[in-house]
């Protein structure tokens, strides 16, 4: 055990917010910070390794692990699963490594309640209309998911109030250096 315990940091936003591309740049800058890798059914897009990305698993696997209590939390978005395996994050707290968390508002409420002091962070687009198009412009989507990612970005907008804290992705480098400032800031409190 470390003299200090790992901290969790939850990062959301709708789908196309920009969370990847605002994670990417916290990475590459704070490498002593983990990213949590999460466990899906969705299917992979081109480039997306497993392990890496994601654990790409079968639906029965996941129904399994979930029934084993293998995850922190999980949920279903849209049409697919996905959820936070619990084991390494436990080892995250347990060595004093502080984690990201990169997980939709169903997901990020469950760790919300058993974490109270987990630091929240909501990633908005400067509008809607930005926001559908930089979802096209990635091209990994149908048009029939695209809607739907769309149309579920409203619900979970709504969500924005129980985070710590709003950031503006109008420029990704500028939302990185503020979430890693609310990092940074964070040190002294918990
Ligand atoms: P998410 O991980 O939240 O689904 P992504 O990081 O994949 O979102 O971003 C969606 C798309 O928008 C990507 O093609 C990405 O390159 C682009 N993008 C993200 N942030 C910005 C930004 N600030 N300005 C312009 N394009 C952006
Ligand atoms: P995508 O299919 O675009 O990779 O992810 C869809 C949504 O699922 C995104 O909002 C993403 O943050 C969220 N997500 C990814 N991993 C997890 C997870 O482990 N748990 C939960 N609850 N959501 C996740």
């Amino acid at each position: 055990m470390s003299d200090k315990k790992g901290r969790l940091f939850i990062i959301s936003s709708p789908s196309g917010g920009g969370k990847g591309t605002v994670i990417g740049h916290i990475m590459d800058t704070e490498p002593e910070l983990s990213l949590s890798i999460s466990a899906t059914t969705r299917k992979p897009r081109e480039g997306e390794e497993h392990g890496v990305s994601y654990y790409f698993i079968t639906k029965e696997q996941f129904e399994e692990l979930a029934e084993s209590g293998a995850f922190l939390e999980h949920a279903k978005y849209i049409d697919e699963y996905y959820g936070t395996p619990k084991s390494p994050i436990d080892d995250c707290i347990y060595y004093g490594r502080d984690v990201l968390l990169e997980i939709e508002v169903q997901g990020a409420r469950q760790v919300m309640e058993q974490y109270p002091e987990a630091i929240s962070v909501f990633i908005v687009p400067p509008d809607m209309q930005t926001l559908e198009n930089r979802l096209r412009g990635r091209r990994t989507e149908s048009e029939d998911k695209l809607k739907a990612r769309l149309d579920t970005a409203r619900t979970e907008l709504e969500e924005k109030i129980h985070y710590n804290h709003v950031v503006v992705n109008d420029d990704a480098k500028r939302a990185a250096e503020e979430i890693m400032e609310i990092i940074n800031k964070s040190k002294g409190e918990i």
